[in-house]
């Protein structure tokens, strides 16, 4: 099956009720049977029935051998972290998403962790970076909110000349547009948030394997004893957004292309980061890897921290709010959001390209900015 009829079949029908539509299972505890024996289920932070119907559909679309879904996408890299041997040294991204930053620094340094930042958009930077004890390469592409594209293929080479894991946090582009497992990457990282979820109603996260092996029954065991599991509800919007992924990717690509061409040839507008962009450094490598480039692209502004402020107020359909990946358009100041460690341009604004038509949303830009 290709991409899009696999999302769709990803879960089978009810086989208790043949209902087509999954159910939901709520229940918190599981009952033993007559002689005390337990059945499939037993307490819903170690496993649960609708958490199962998710994880099993995902780790279908993505190729992967098995998945895992936790409470948020934080909880879910943190669990990865936090499953490899004391003192590992980890390379992650220079513009890693922020949250795995403050992680890194606020709290697995302190635990003995080592990592090293490296611009692993630019040629050498990763090779430089890598140790012989380097432990995971962590890749994020496109990244957050600055839209750099990281070579798969070179990044999977150069963390296995040391056995080193690769893992991918593939929320920008979702498995309907990249598939780092199929290009060797080891784990696979979603915020579930954001477009799995697809309507802004959802919080989660998720891993998937590339092998069911001894590094996904640690993260398994800590996901149960240290508890950062997702809820089955969680689970069933989840599957519910999975389904439908291929068609709305499709969109917030089309339409974040059009606005990224439309927005590089304006007056007032300084960059604009789109890796869909022919001028994009990346382009080639995003080309190669990815089969459309998304919809989220980044702009500057001339005028600086405050016109980009001022811009993010006058847009109507745009919302000015944090997150992407909903059917509704979004327009953020990175920098605000960060606060005073970011590393975002203060003249940058994030555009998370909705569902709307791309006209209106093209006049509501023209009309912010003039
Ligand atoms: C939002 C986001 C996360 C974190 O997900 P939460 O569900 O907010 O914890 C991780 N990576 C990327 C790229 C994100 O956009």
């Amino acid at each position: 099956m290709r991409f899009d009829t696999l999302a769709v079949h990803s879960v089978g029908l009810d086989p208790a009720t043949r209902a087509v539509a999954p159910p939901i299972h709520l229940s918190t505890t599981f009952a033993r049977d007559e002689d005390y024996v337990l059945g499939e289920w037993h307490y819903v932070r170690e496993a649960n029935p609708t958490q199962a119907l998710f994880e099993a559909a995902l780790a279908k679309v993505e190729g992967g051998s098995a998945a895992l879904a936790f409470a948020s996408g934080m909880a879910a890299g943190v669990a990865v972290l936090q499953s490899l041997p004391p003192g590992s040294h980890v390379v992650l991204p220079e513009d890693v998403y922020y949250g795995y930053r403050i992680a890194a620094t606020d709290f697995l340094a302190p635990w003995g962790f080592r990592f090293t930042f490296a611009a692993m958009d630019e040629p050498g930077a990763l090779a430089a970076a890598i140790r012989p004890d380097t432990r995971l390469v962590w890749i994020e592409t496109p990244s957050n909110p600055m839209l750099k594209i990281v070579d798969l293929d070179q990044a999977v080479a150069a963390a296995r000349a040391v056995g080193a894991s690769t893992l991918a946090d593939d929320t920008f582009a979702t498995p309907a547009l990249q598939r780092p497992i199929e290009r060797g990457v080891d784990i696979v990282l979603h915020a579930t948030t954001k477009y799995i979820g697809g309507h802004s109603d959802v919080h989660g996260g998720a891993l998937v394997f590339a092998r069911e092996d001894a590094f996904h029954a640690r993260v398994l065991h800590a996901r149960k004893h240290l508890g950062a599991v997702g809820s089955p509800f969680h689970a069933w919007l989840a599957l519910r957004g999975l389904r439908s992924l291929g068609c709305r990717m499709e969109r917030h690509s089309r339409s974040a292309h059009a606005l990224a061409a439309w927005l590089s040839g304006r007056p007032g507008v300084s960059a604009v980061h789109y890796p869909g962009l022919p001028g994009h450094p990346g382009h080639a490598v995003a080309k190669r890897q990815m089969s459309a480039f998304g919809g989220m692209l980044s702009f500057q502004v001339e005028g600086g921290l405050e016109r980009a402020k001022d811009v993010a107020t006058r847009t109507r359909l745009f919302v000015p709010a944090t997150s992407l990946g909903g059917v509704e358009s979004l327009i953020e100041h990175r920098f605000t959001v960060e606060g005073p460690s970011s590393k975002t341009p203060p003249d940058l604004l994030r555009l998370s390209v909705g569902l709307e038509d791309p006209e209106d949303l093209k006049e509501d830009l023209e009309r912010a900015l003039a």
